[in-house]
């Protein structure tokens, strides 16, 4: 049987790639949505054949916890609403997917895992590109030194964000700007390629300026960060430019994807020639290493911890853009990606 899911939010990501991707999943069907729309609950749960029943709007969602069809839901909100949905999906007993990033500062991130623990539910953050064999091929080069000790890692991720009011620009649903959206990519990559957290962040530049004017949230940022064999990362995000890379140097050889964090396209070369890679759609991917824990107890990939790890390097981020300061990170746990 496969497992019922309700998707929470039925905005671009959710509606363009996730839903998609879940109703060609092997493991999942979609069985619910939650939405605050009347006219995107007509439409969806016609399009996809969903009963009244399984329709929630954001008051009455709690009910979910009554509703045998539902046995995980997926939150595709803006960053500062990701915190309440967890927790209540949590309370009503249903494991729960988030996506990323997880919330908007580590207290948040530690209140969500906490819930799940306590009603004994498992908690995902929506990395996709743990699943990806471009970066599952970078994982093993770093993690397993099959070149080397590792030298350099050169990461950034950027687009030019449009000015239509969307909550990416606003710092209270948004909680920062490229960094926390798109920056997190790099962080991320990093973390699994070193197969270690770092130890430091430092040298950060940001940005408040976004088509040419001021704006709540960081357009460009870049920083760096200090892993424990003194590997540095040297990353940078924005809303303001394009980029999309990951450079992997160790000493007899090298990886390099790009495009390396979009939807698909990707390519990859090493010091032997293009790395050739099959093409997978990610988010079923995801959604496979998802039911895989669920159902077979594999090692969650990305976790809450996972999740909670990132806010907590971005923080010291924004910590060290105020003081000009290296911030040390204290640890929280090791080698999560191994
Ligand atoms: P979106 O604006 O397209 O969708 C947001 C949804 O939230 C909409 O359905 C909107 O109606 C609903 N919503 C409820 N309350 C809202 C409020 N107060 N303000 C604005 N919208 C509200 O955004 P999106 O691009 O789909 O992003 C949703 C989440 O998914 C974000 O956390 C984002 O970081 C994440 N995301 C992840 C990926 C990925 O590759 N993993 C890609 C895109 C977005």
């Amino acid at each position: 049987k496969k497992l019922g899911l309700a998707m929470v939010g039925l905005g671009k990501y959710s509606t363009g790639q996730l839903i998609p991707a879940i109703i060609q999943s092997e493991s999942f069907s979609l069985k619910g949505i939650v939405t605050g729309s009347e006219d995107k609950a007509q439409e969806y749960s016609t399009k996809y054949d969903i009963p009244e029943k399984n329709i929630y709007n954001y008051e009455n969602f709690d009910l979910i916890k009554d509703n045998p069809d539902i046995d995980i839901v997926y939150i595709a909100l803006p960053n500062s609403m990701h915190e309440e949905y967890v927790i209540r999906a949590a309370l009503a007993g249903k494991h729960v997917i988030t996506e990323k990033p997880m919330a908007t500062s580590v207290k948040q991130c530690e209140r969500m895992i906490n819930a799940c623990k306590n009603a004994n539910v498992e908690l995902f953050v929506g990395y996709r590109l743990h699943f990806e064999p471009h970066h599952l091929e970078a994982m093993k080069l770093g993690q397993t030194k099959a070149k080397g000790k590792l030298k350099k890692i050169i990461g950034s991720f950027g687009f030019k964000i449009e000015d239509n009011g969307q909550w990416r620009l606003k710092k209270d649903l948004a909680g920062g700007g490229s960094l926390v959206d798109v920056g997190i990519y790099v962080i991320q990559a990093a973390r699994y390629v070193v197969g270690q957290n770092p130890i430091a962040v430092k040298n950060v530049k940001i940005e408040n300026k976004i088509f040419d004017r001021p704006s709540e949230v960081d357009g460009d940022v870049t920083w760096e960060m200090e892993f424990p064999d003194g590997v540095i990362a040297f990353c940078s995000s924005s809303y303001t430019k394009e980029s999309d890379k990951l450079f992997i140097e160790a000493e007899k050889g090298w990886i390099e994807i790009s495009p390396a964090y979009y939807y698909y396209g990707l390519k990859g070369a090493t010091e032997q020639g293009t790395l050739k890679m099959k093409r997978i759609n990610q988010q079923k991917a995801q959604m496979e290493g998802i039911a895989d824990t669920i159902i077979n107890g594999i090692h969650n990939r990305a976790s809450g911890i996972d999740g909670l790890i990132d806010i907590q390097i971005i923080e010291a981020i924004y910590k060290s853009a105020k003081t000009g300061e290296r911030v040390t990170l204290e640890k929280r746990q090791e080698n999560i990606h191994a």
